[in-house]
């Protein structure tokens, strides 16, 4: 089945937004074996609009249109595709309500009386709930064809399309397809590839692909069946052949758990609390933890220590070991932790201090980091020597931090 894609915006084509609901769709319509060939941004503008979703019907069995869904005059989306359909608006009641009670919860939004715009859709479609917005979703199906409306904005697109949209689609084809997401850390892309090359040489059904992401490898495992039952029944024995082999190297199986989430969880169900001492990652790693809704349970604080002068005054590294060994040492990684655990009170702290560049620093190298973590009286450190330029050196360093924090409190509770 041929899928093709349209992105309506003025602001996409100008560059002032980044295209990501295309880079999203693309990627699920490929997870859902849909033959994806064509993708086109087109601005707020009826016609072009209008003339580029008649050709994507010509050539495609289904067009999935994002953007312009909105209450203003320049969201023209279903309007255009309704004409293109032939289909009249009609009022949609159970679309109203929603939007007369997500008004009623929201404290800030007036309703306007462009917002029952909203409500109208083209006659015979299936609507489709915005959890996150007021928009529906829509699809129109005419002749085997389906063209599918979502709203512009990510939060409101994405739970959308998870919800609704790919079992939609799942279900136009033959089988159905289901895939479950094992994710990995602590061991480099080609490692994995290494020890899952007789897997990949030999997949028929399910498959195995794998992504690379900083400091993490994930392996999209991949069924097509005739229920989803029987492509669960499918995936079992390759979940188990990964879990032999990797073992505590994954961290979840579920697409929607992140590397910190799992490290919370895992905390949490040990009663244990952490804390962070930063210096080259300036409170990036506490800004993961804190994203994780519920991390309070676990983090109370975090101290970001830059200067040579705040990792002496706060977290009483010694002078002398800033000055014989320097900042960016283990020595100082491991007083750092030690410290940071002892000021606090937590169970747990994870420090980080090196060089992110892009100077040397103390005749250090970019890229030299040491992170240090103290559990239980064990201080574990490790040296590290990341590659890329800052940005990506400070981000590899978290994810480093998060897995060496999770593999001292594994191997704590393998040693009692
Ligand atoms: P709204 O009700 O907010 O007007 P809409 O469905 O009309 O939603 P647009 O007006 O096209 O959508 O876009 C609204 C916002 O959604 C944009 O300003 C942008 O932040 C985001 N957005 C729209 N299209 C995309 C896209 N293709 N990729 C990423 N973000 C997008
Ligand atoms: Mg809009």
């Amino acid at each position: 089945m041929i899928v093709e894609l349209i992105s309506v915006g003025t602001e996409i084509l100008l560059g002032n937004i980044v295209n990501t609901n295309a880079a999203y769709l693309s990627e699920k319509c490929a997870l859902l074996g849909l033959s994806l060939y064509y993708q086109t941004v087109v601005g707020d503008n009826e016609e072009r609009l209008y003339e580029t979703l008649k050709t994507a019907l010509e050539r495609s069995d289904i067009v999935i249109l994002s953007g312009g869904l909105g209450p203003t005059q320049d969201d023209l989306t279903k309007e255009t595709a309704a004409k293109v359909m032939g289909k009249q608006l009609v009022e949609d009641q159970h679309s109203r309500e929603r939007i007369e009670a997500y008004f009623k919860n929201s404290r800030s939004a007036k309703i306007t009386d462009n917002n029952w715009k909203q409500a109208m859709v083209p006659e015979g479609c299936i609507v489709v709930d915005n959890q996150n917005g007021t928009a529906p979703g829509i699809i129109m199906e005419d002749n085997g064809k389906s063209v599918i409306l979502l709203p512009g904005p990510p939060n409101e697109l994405k739970p959308m399309f998870e919800h609704d949209i790919f079992p939609y689609l799942n279900q136009l084809r033959p089988e159905v397809i289901h895939s479950v997401m094992v994710k990995l850390c602590g061991v480099g892309e080609s490692a994995v590839e290494t020890q899952i090359r007789d897997l990949i040489d030999n997949q028929t059904n399910p498959t195995i692909a794998t992504y690379a992401k900083t400091g993490e490898v994930h392996l999209r495992v991949t069924a097509s069946a005739a229920d989803e039952k029987e492509a669960r029944r499918l995936i079992k024995p390759m979940l188990k052949e990964l879990k032999n082999r990797f073992g505590n190297a994954i961290y979840t199986m579920d697409e929607h758990v992140t590397l910190e989430e799992s490290v919370l969880q895992m905390l949490r169900g040990r009663e244990l609390t952490l804390t962070t001492a930063e210096s080259l990652t300036g409170g990036m790693l506490s800004a993961r933890l804190t994203n994780v809704p519920g991390a309070s349970e676990v983090f109370r604080q975090g101290y970001v220590t830059y200067s040579n002068r705040a990792k002496r005054k706060i977290l009483d590294v010694k002078k002398s070991t800033l000055k014989d060994y320097g900042a960016v040492s283990e020595k100082t990684a491991k007083e750092m932790a030690k410290n940071g655990a002892f000021i606090t009170g937590a169970d747990v702290c994870v420090a980080l201090t090196g060089v992110a560049g892009p100077s040397m620093q103390e005749d250090k190298p970019v890229g030299l980091v040491y992170i240090a973590c103290s559990y239980n009286n064990n201080i574990t450190v490790t040296e590290c020597h990341f590659n890329g330029e800052r940005a990506k050196i400070r981000e590899s360093a978290v994810v480093k931090a998060l897995t060496l924090l999770r593999n001292c409190i594994l191997e704590d509770g393998a040693k009692n």
